[in-house]
């Protein structure tokens, strides 16, 4: 057998982030590893009935959210993100992969110098130039932990890696003992786990314990797994594993055929310790685990799992929002949770039940994932502070600047519209903090369309002190003509992808949301823009889009998939 460690109360090689969140039954864990090593510890890693251990919540919303289609995020969008979800309580945040591309390492490096309150973490191969890079970038936080990856299934293991079994265990183990040599906080997933012959997938996780791992991630890569099937192997692991109560299990499950939450909490049931999920669930293909549901189940059926978290479930609503929001994917009406419709009563018998008595109906309540029911109107007459407020129960954090730019913003539409509804202070919030340093803005325009007329535009764009008009630009429609009009101004030509218009809230007067896509030189970059006037939000959404691509040109930020 392989050699035991001490796992003396003061020399055990607990996780920095240990005093921080391995409170419940994490510390029992660390504390009682040494005759659970010698004794046979086959229970599940559970507490007595009446209490509740602790579920590790490791949010990749910032490395696997961002592989999703479209989802990319320029370095401040993260930084906006990362500090939601240290608000949201989240245990570890895997903020990218640092060896990817330029652009990740910085957002990584910015991310853990900058975000305090939770462990930061950077995803690397099995590589020592991988493990480097990661190293180099999660350093300088304050709780850093490097996670290190390596296919171990038949098919990843012959067709990708054409490694044999032993070679693959060898890796694995020089993988993780460079990472240990860094940081005693190390991750190590098997990718395709649920894949891997099962005896091997011991076999490969024993090896990455022995030589220092303190989570074992056990990832559903391609989404095939189905609850209990997770189970099962989460049990085998437990029952095979001799030294397995030295880390933490972890999974890691993907939306494939619609099972990711149900999955994850498969594994938490069979006594997994941490649960890797995004918010909104976005991710590679149909997504990964959604935070918001793992979270909200784990805290409605408390009375079942004896489980939490450390998520401030009230924040979920509006994280889900700034992520919708950053990312531009929209969350589907009737999403559990953070849909628009998931609280929403309309069959007049359960009004009915509602009205008499709410858990008639309700198995939650929309106030604790942060719904705000009042929706407050605001206008003409009301103050800095008010609108402060606002801003603050809507989830947002706004710098003094941020809320005096924002304020300005605010005065001019209650000149346009009378009733501020939270969806509108929202809209302008989010136009203000995706503010991408702004090269071009719109100064002013004028269009003429009628039936039976060729559209036409005359327009102005301010680029710092000067200020460039176009001739009359004539269009298939106003939107054709204002686009044209700002590409032959900017002499960035462009192919517009997608083009979507909403309105933020209700009524003649609402405020149109419109979001764009452009390709330039093979690479998408998406704009936002709002106002109560249409064509204003397109070209302001247009402009941010623009202003996304030169950033790139100026070298402010590295080129990816999507921008
Ligand atoms: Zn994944």
């Amino acid at each position: 057998m392989r050699e035991t460690r001490s796992f003396d109360q003061d020399q055990t090689p607990r996780p920095p982030a240990a005093a921080g969140f391995f409170s419940g039954v994490h510390r029992e864990i660390w504390d009682d590893a040494d005759s659970l090593l010698h004794t046979k510890p086959k229970e599940p890693q559970r507490m007595s009935e009446s209490s509740s251990r602790q579920i590790v919540i490791f949010d990749t919303t910032l490395r696997d959210g961002e592989q999703s289609p479209g989802a990319s995020m320029n370095l401040y969008e993260k930084m906006e993100v990362a500090q939601a979800l240290v608000e949201l309580g989240v245990d570890v945040i895997e903020a990218g992969f640092p060896i990817a591309s330029p652009g990740d390492f910085n957002a990584v490096r910015e991310i853990a110098k900058t975000v305090r309150g939770s462990v930061i973490c950077g995803l690397a191969r099995c590589r020592p130039e991988d493990i480097d890079r990661a190293w180099e970038a999660v350093k300088y936080a304050e709780q850093p932990r490097i996670h290190v990856f390596l296919a171990t299934s038949a098919i990843h293991r012959e067709h990708k890696l054409k490694m044999d079994k032993a070679e693959i265990v060898q890796r694995a183990v020089e993988g993780v003992k460079r990472a240990v040599d860094y940081c005693p906080d190390v991750e190590f997933s098997p990718e395709d786990a649920v894949r891997t012959e099962i005896d091997f997938l011991c076999q490969v996780v024993e090896a990455a314990i022995d030589v220092g791992a303190t989570t074992v991630n056990i990832p559903d890569t391609v989404g095939y797994a189905t609850p209990a099937h997770m189970r099962r192997v989460i049990e085998i692991l437990r029952n095979r594993v001799p030294n397995i109560d030295r880390a933490v299990i972890s999974v890691h499950c993907h939306n494939d055929l619609g099972m990711a939450v149900a999955n994850s909490l498969a594994a938490v049931e069979a006594g997994a310790g941490q649960v890797e999920c995004t918010v909104n669930g976005i991710g590679e293909r149909a997504g990964n685990c959604s935070l918001e549901e793992i979270v909200m189940a784990l805290k409605t059926r408390n009375d079942f799992y004896h489980a939490h978290t450390r998520v401030v479930s009230q924040r979920i609503v509006p994280t889900s929002r700034l992520v919708a929001t950053v990312t531009g994917i929209q969350v589907q009406r009737n999403k559990a949770i953070v849909g628009q419709n998931a609280f929403a009563h309309e069959a007049g018998i359960h009004q009915d039940g509602m009205l008499k008595e709410r858990t008639t109906y309700e198995i939650m309540r929309p106030e604790d994932v942060g719904l705000t029911m009042s929706d407050l109107v605001l206008g003409k007459h009301s103050g800095r502070a008010a609108l402060a407020d606002r801003a603050k129960a809507l989830g947002y954090r706004l710098t003094g600047e941020q809320l005096n730019l924002v304020f300005d913003e605010f005065k001019e539409l209650a000149d346009k519209k009378k009733e501020i509804y939270d969806g509108d202070i929202a809209a302008l919030i989010e136009q203000q903090i995706h503010g991408v340093s702004e090269l071009w803005s719109l100064e002013s325009y004028q269009v003429t369309s009628g039936t039976g007329k060729v559209p036409e535009v005359t327009l102005s764009v301010r680029r710092g002190s000067e200020v460039l008009s176009s001739h009359k630009v004539c269009g298939d429609g106003p939107v054709d003509a204002v686009f044209l009009a700002i590409e032959e101004l900017t002499g960035i030509s462009v192919v517009c992808r997608d083009f979507r218009v909403h309105s933020v809230t209700v009524g003649k007067d609402a405020q149109g949301e419109v979001m764009v896509q452009l390709e330039y030189q093979g690479e998408l970059y998406r704009g936002h823009g709002v106002s109560t006037d249409s064509i204003e939000a397109s070209a302001k959404a247009f402009l941010n889009a623009i202003n996304r691509i030169a950033s790139v040109g100026n070298g402010s930020q590295q080129p990816s998939k999507i921008r």
